[in-house]
């Protein structure tokens, strides 16, 4: 018998994603309410499916540059300079297949064996998975629920070693909506300058944002090592077209560009030709989407507050957090009961992190109605339990 060849021991021993574990559960439960997913409810725009189709009858069928065609990147400044507020040339535009392998080329950029690299806690998943695969340490610091899950800078800094080499950031936040001030964003910036290290700024929702601003750390501080991560997915409904890019200084992008091309190649020529049309048409499909989730989230809001189980109200991207703490389950053992008992899918806290891990996360991108009739089961599973013999 011959053994069984050997896994890469770091990425065998990632858990498996704790957002995954409950969507598939909930494929078995019939008509569940899934308010578990990060993707929006809607359409792509009717222009932009009506481009590809016209990129596809005229033979936009190869590969293009690895770093994405020049004529979107030409696009991509300008949507950089008028939305983002800093400028780029086209060629410090990386394209890749969705927001998710453009951030990971950034990882394999920057990152050696060993390093160490500072992840929010709340996160999105992914970034653990990478830094697994990258040979680096996920070091998390804590954006707690008291501080309406904003970062605690000087709680960041003491984390830093000399082994630090890159510090992530994401405003909008998934999963807690967190918008990040400007003078958050500005001392993340310096403490990186100080300590030379890369500022990853993962700003995939920084069109879908209710309150405030999204601030670029690249329009604050120059990009010199500050890498600026987008996604067409949120925007524009766009998510299973796969296009995302990152930005920064030559250098990196070169190296990023070089990832890229073990990995992809290029992403699809025919996305490539709808986000043409997504960033050149009518931006009113934009305004709309986001008027749907802000009005979704104050729904929300107003349900979880009436039950107290609001925690802070999110000011961007399509997410919540609803405190499930009164219940005295884990949020994992929480959303199997609310999925097996009244049908209801959400995203347990624990799998963004530990400072989560009595929360859930509910996804507004989800219709009102399933919205307001799973929130509402949510609170009086909660309540029941609260009040549940000991
Ligand atoms: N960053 C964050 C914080 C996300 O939530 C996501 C998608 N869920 C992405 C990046 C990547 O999105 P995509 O790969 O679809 O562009």
């Amino acid at each position: 018998m011959s053994q069984p060849a050997p896994l890469a021991t770091a990425t065998a021993a990632i858990a498996r994603s704790g957002i995954r574990e409950l969507a598939d559960a909930a494929t078995h439960v019939p008509n569940a309410i899934r308010l578990d997913v990060g993707q929006p409810d809607f359409a792509t725009p009717q222009h932009i499916v009506d481009a590809a189709k016209q990129a596809l009858d005229e033979g936009w069928t190869s590969y293009t540059q690895t770093q994405g065609l020049s004529s979107l990147r030409e696009l991509i400044v300008a949507k950089i300079a008028g939305v983002n507020g800093y400028r780029v040339e086209p060629d410090r535009v990386a394209c890749g297949p969705g927001g998710v392998s453009a951030i990971a080329a950034a990882f394999g950029a920057v990152l050696e064996p060993g390093d160490e690299v500072l992840l929010p806690d709340p996160a999105w998943p992914n970034y653990e998975l990478m830094a697994a695969w990258t040979g680096s340490r996920a070091v998390r610091y804590p954006c707690r629920p008291e501080l309406d899950f904003l970062p605690d800078v000087e709680g960041v800094r003491k984390l830093m070693t000399p082994r630090t080499r890159l510090l992530v950031i994401n405003s909008p936040n998934n999963p807690t909506g967190a918008v990040y001030p400007p003078e958050v964003v500005r001392a993340l910036a310096e403490l990186a300058e100080r300590h030379n290290i890369w500022l990853l700024s993962d700003e995939c929702y920084d069109e879908l944002v209710h309150d405030g601003v999204c601030v670029s750390p690249a329009a604050l501080v120059g990009d010199s090592r500050v890498i600026s991560a987008y996604s067409f997915s949120k925007t524009y409904a766009m998510t299973g077209w796969r296009l995302g890019y990152v930005t920064g200084a030559h250098r990196l992008v070169e190296s990023v560009v070089k990832v890229l091309e073990s990995q992809s190649s290029c992403a699809p020529s025919i996305s490539q030709k709808a986000a043409e049309a997504a960033l050149t048409g009518p931006q009113d499909c934009v305004r709309t989407m986001r008027a749907a989730y802000r009005r979704r989230r104050d729904r929300v809001v107003a349900r979880l507050r009436e039950a107290r189980l609001l925690i802070s109200v999110p000011r961007g991207a399509f997410y919540i957090m609803a405190d499930v703490s009164p219940s005295r389950l884990s949020s994992r053992d929480f959303a199997f009961r609310l999925l097996r008992e009244r049908g209801v899918s959400v995203a347990p806290g624990s799998a963004f992190g530990q400072v989560a891990a009595r929360s859930v996360r509910i996804s507004l991108a989800s219709s009102e109605e399933d919205l307001a009739e799973g929130v509402d089961r949510l609170c009086r599973l909660v309540s029941e339990l609260a009040h549940r013999e000991r």
